[in-house]
């Protein structure tokens, strides 16, 4: 009877807890959707119970707002080989393939009932059957499939009442794949104290979403926890396609990756995730990127929706001027224009306008007219005349003219002129000046030519000069013989443009020179022209003399003869340098290339450009999320290339809102693994780097990082496998440090591996820096390091090469021989340097080869020049495959190889003998576990060796320290000590 009174206090006592505190959020989380929620059914449940009497109950109770909730009953403790079913009626399964159910429930635990040992439990089963359509009107319990037991746990709600704390359950599970309309749920009791407050069925969708003003409607998650459903966005009004909008419905309801984006049209601006239109005075053209803006000066929008501003009147834009720049006017006229005439040449000068009209791009222009003289009939000045520097577009405020007629008229404006003077040219935009040329001499006569030779006679004629300044008066004909002095010339005038030439010697030749005289004077002679009297005229066609023009030709074979022999010279010199330079090239570096650092380029856009193919978003289907790296997403999917055949690939993708220099860190990663090449080397297929998100893409390594994998197969694989993944890593390390690669952060978890258990080398990124490095740790100079992987003299003075990695090398070959176990356990990092410091190493892991750990400490050596090459390791790596005998004798077997490994004490630290536990753990500071060990029955240190042999098996060896250590790493995984004793005991065996 007590008994009976404590299970109906138990179940009075929930729902008084529930009525005195409960409430029950009706708002349900965006990302699901209800099938069922009991709460909110009106009137019964009415769920079918089996059996009908005596089993699940349904009970009717209010909640503190008075409102009714349906829950389920059953607390037969009493009764051994009970066997209570409460189905469901049927739920239709919508559009879901995996649905979640949350029951809240209270269960009494059932030391709080007395006498109902052995009979009362503390679970119940929760099952489900499908079924297209409602038509089970029994409970057929065979036919359930079962989802689940479900036990009270630590995720309850606490709800006091009176003297009592209630605990209101919690628990969700799912089931899918569905495939059926509908399905049933049920609960089967087996004998404890429960009552069903509520049941919730629901599926997750990734609800409506705007990103980069693409709309992604409801979409419900895939049926795999993992799977991810590609969905194409559509632009929001007012906004078009710049690139494919997508994004992936994660199976928790989030969306992943947004890729591609809309941009507004232009007379609108994004705002709260939409194309809003632009006010009135503001405007937005298609090539700015950012919002509205308000119109530039002198201009005005009277619309809303403006792709750009009217100018006010008066005001103008020229053809490439932008739509945010200010209207602007034609520049005014120049200023204080002076002129200066020297002869036929005029200088003129003047002052830059007051008003540029608001522009930068101000030129001048010269217009040049010759008048009659009375000034009134202008004509232009025609191709002849020349200008310096020119005519058009001067920036100088000076232009000198020269051949001008002499003595005449001549009128020259100078425009100033900007980019929209076109737009309304007018006279107050020039400034002009007349002026006269001065007298001048005639230009020289050009052509002189001979005919009618006599023996005595000849008759010369010549053309007018091109610029004879005035009516020539007269010309002027002087002549000597060749051979004689030019001083004693002859002079023959003659009015019109040929002269006859008489009483000269026979078989002579004469130099013959013309010039023109007007009312200015004489210009200046002509250059020689020769004849000769003998015979016909030695004429050489026309212009100079055959002396000088055979000077001329002649000199241009020479010119023409040693520019050929110099090209040749030249040609033949660079060829030889190049072949020089070429196998120089070869001798300092025969077969190997040189790794380039990335960040050595001036643009590091041009090392992505040179080391990694760019690659078309459309080759790229991405499938699931594997991973989240420092920048991003990591995910598995997709590529085809064209012609080639498709390949599973990593992305790595570039979160949005990053900044160029984070895109710049990100794509280093792909510039230095694009110089890579060796099947142990993460393999680079390109990037996308021309649209968003940026993405690196690398081949797929099916098991993800070695560490986790190793962890995940603990004991799995032969010692020759091992050896095996061993050999790959030295073999990728090797051709790394050939390139000159030091990689920094060599460590399991940066070594992936793929389906055929191939590992190659990733991670080179910003590894460099370790920014992203998990294990970083910043040292006292600055930067962080991954102590536990890291040689001493990279820790202490940043001193990083090929021997520090493979310093790093020997902790890979300890982790992978551990299955992943973590280097120094868990001990701080600044007792792993100090450890390291006083020469102690990581002792054998278990079944690991005597030659494996030998090997180990080579590359532990503290001297970075007494460490292995990554050669040599790859060379001792396949000598134990090839002489698998060699791998059988186990480390801990024999007394240590070498004397700097953990059962090293240093100097003047006595090696502990064995004594009793108890003082050996007050030596280790850790005597509080004295009664912990008394209690286990080990009183002698001998007994305490000999703890769990069966735990730790592989500790082996005889030598005390080790044991020791050993003993405690062994200890670790008790029950009965806590991870901060262990850690405790770990850290004081290193220092004693
Ligand atoms: P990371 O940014 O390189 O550290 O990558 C983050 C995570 O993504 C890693 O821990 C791996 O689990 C996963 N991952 C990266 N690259 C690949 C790949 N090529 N194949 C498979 N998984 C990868």
């Amino acid at each position: 009877m007590a008994l009976m009174a404590a299970i109906i206090y138990a179940l009075a006592s929930l729902f008084m807890g529930i009525c005195a505190g409960l409430t029950f959020p009706r708002n349900y989380p965006l990302n699901e959707v209800t099938l069922l929620d009991s709460r909110s059914v009106q009137g019964e449940l009415a769920w079918v119970a089996s059996p009908t009497e005596g089993g699940w109950e349904e009970v009717s109770i209010m909640d503190e707002k008075n409102i009714p909730i349906r829950t389920y009953q059953v607390c037969n403790v009493m009764e051994a080989s009970q066997n209570n079913w409460l189905r469901t009626h049927w739920i239709q399964r919508g559009p879901a393939q995996r649905v979640y159910i949350e029951i809240k429930f209270t269960l009494r635990d059932c030391n709080s009932l007395p006498g109902v040992i052995g009979t009362c439990k503390e679970t119940f089963n929760l099952y489900y059957l499908e079924s297209d359509s409602d038509n089970e009107r029994f409970l057929h319990e065979s036919r359930f499939a079962k989802i689940d037991t479900v036990a009270a746990d630590e995720s309850f709600t606490q709800v006091d009442i009176g003297d009592r704390i209630m605990k209101l359950n919690t628990e969700v599970r799912d089931v899918g794949v569905l495939s059926r309309a509908g399905f049933y749920l049920a609960f089967q009791d087996v004998g404890a104290c429960i009552a069903l407050v509520s049941v919730r069925v629901f599926y997750k969708k990734c609800p409506l979403a705007v990103r980069n003003l693409a709309q992604f409607p409801d979409t419900v998650t895939g049926a795999d926890t993992s799977s991810l459903v590609e969905v194409r966005g559509s632009c929001v009004n007012h906004s078009e396609e710049q690139e494919v909008p997508k994004m992936y419905c994660g199976s928790d309801g989030e969306w992943l990756v947004p890729i591609g984006n809309c941009l507004c049209n232009p007379g609108y601006e994004e705002r709260n995730e939409q194309c809003q239109v632009c006010k009135v005075g503001y405007y937005r053209s298609l090539s700015s990127d950012d919002g509205c803006r308000r119109c530039p000066l002198n201009s005005y929008s009277m619309k809303e929706g403006a792709t750009s501003c009217d100018c006010d009147k008066g005001y103008y834009r020229s053809e490439t001027d932008p739509a945010s720049m200010p209207c602007t006017r034609p520049p005014s006229a120049p200023r204080s224009l002076i002129s200066n005439v020297n002869e036929t040449s005029v200088l003129l000068e003047w002052s830059p306008p007051l008003s540029t009209g608001g522009r930068q791009d101000l030129t001048y222009n010269v217009v040049c007219k010759r008048c009659a003289r009375d000034g009134q009939r202008c004509v232009p000045c025609g191709e002849d005349v020349h200008y310096l520097p020119q005519r058009l577009s001067l920036r100088s405020t000076r232009v000198s003219v020269h051949q001008l007629q002499a003595h005449t008229n001549y009128t020259f404006q100078i425009w100033a002129v900007n980019g929209v003077s076109k737009q309304n040219p007018g006279p107050e935009q020039a400034v002009s000046v007349t002026l006269a040329t001065n007298q001048a001499a005639p230009s020289t006569v050009m052509s002189v030519e001979s005919k009618d030779i006599t023996r005595h006679t000849l008759t010369l004629f010549w053309q007018e000069p091109e610029k004879p300044n005035g009516v020539i008066l007269e010309y002027e004909v002087k002549y000597y013989e060749k051979d004689q002095n030019e001083r004693s010339y002859r002079i023959v005038k003659t009015t019109s443009r040929k002269a006859d030439i008489k009483d000269l010697t026979p078989l002579t030749s004469y130099v013959f020179h013309v010039r023109a005289r007007t009312a200015a004077g004489y210009g200046e002679f002509s250059a020689p022209f020769e004849f000769s009297t003998n015979t016909v005229a030695s004429r050489v066609v026309g212009v100079m003399s055959s002396a000088v023009l055979l000077l001329l030709v002649a000199s241009c074979v020479v010119v023409l003869l040693l520019i050929f022999i110099i090209a040749f010279i030249i040609t033949k010199r660079r060829s030889r340098y190049g072949k020089t330079k070429q196998a120089e090239e070869k001798r300092l570096q025969p077969g190997v290339r040189i790794y380039v650092d990335p960040f050595t380029y001036e643009d590091p856009n041009q090392a992505i450009r040179e080391f990694a193919k760019e690659i078309n978003t459309s080759s790229i289907k991405i499938e699931k999320v594997i991973g989240i790296g420092e920048f991003g997403e990591v995910c598995s999917g997709r590529l085809k290339l064209p012609g080639k055949r498709e390949i599973c690939v990593a992305i790595k993708t570039l979160k949005a809102g990053f900044t160029e220099q984070q895109r710049l860190d990100f794509l280093s990663e792909a510039s230095v693994v694009g110089q890579f090449d060796h099947p142990n080397i993460i393999h680079l297929e390109g990037v996308v780097t021309k649209c968003k998100p940026v993405m690196i893409i690398t081949e797929y390594m099916e098991n993800g990082s070695l560490d986790m994998f190793l962890r995940k197969n603990d004991g799995r694989f032969t010692v020759i496998q091992l050896v095996g993944v061993l050999r790959g890593v030295a073999s990728g390390m090797k051709y790394l440090s050939d390139m000159s690669y030091v990689h920094r952060d060599l460590a399991a978890r940066n070594i992936l591996v793929n389906s055929n258990l191939v590992c190659k080398v990733s991670d080179f990124g910003m590894s460099r820096v370790l920014e992203d490095e998990p294990e970083g740790a910043y040292t006292t100079r600055g930067g962080k390091i991954p102590i536990r992987w890291t040689a001493p003299e990279a820790i202490t003075y940043r001193k990083f090469t090929s021997a520090s990695d493979v310093w790093s090398y020997g902790v890979v070959m300890w982790e992978v021989m551990s299955y992943g176990e973590r280097p120094y356990w868990d001990m701080s990092n600044q007792d792993v340097i100090k450890a390291i410091e006083e020469g102690y190493r990581l002792p054998p892991p278990m079944e690991c080869p005597l030659a494996l750990h030998q090997l180990m400490l080579e590359c532990w050596m503290r001297e970075r020049a007494d460490r292995p090459k990554f050669s040599q390791i790859v060379n001792m790596l396949d000598k134990l495959i090839r002489n698998p005998a060699t791998l059988k004798r186990i480390a801990g077997d024999t007394s240590r190889p070498h004397p700097s490994t953990l059962h090293h004490a240093p100097s003047g630290s006595p090696a502990p003998s064995l004594g009793s536990a108890e003082e050996w753990l007050k030596v280790i500071g850790l005597k509080q576990y004295r009664d912990n060990f008394s209690a286990a029955g080990h009183c002698g240190l001998e007994s305490v060796i000999q703890i769990n042999q069966d735990v730790c098996p592989q500790w082996k060896g005889n030598d005390p320290v080790n044991i020791i250590f050993q003993r405690i790493v062994c200890l670790g995984r008790f029950s009965a000590f806590s991870t901060e004793t262990n850690r405790t005991f770990g850290a004081s065996v290193f220092v004693l």
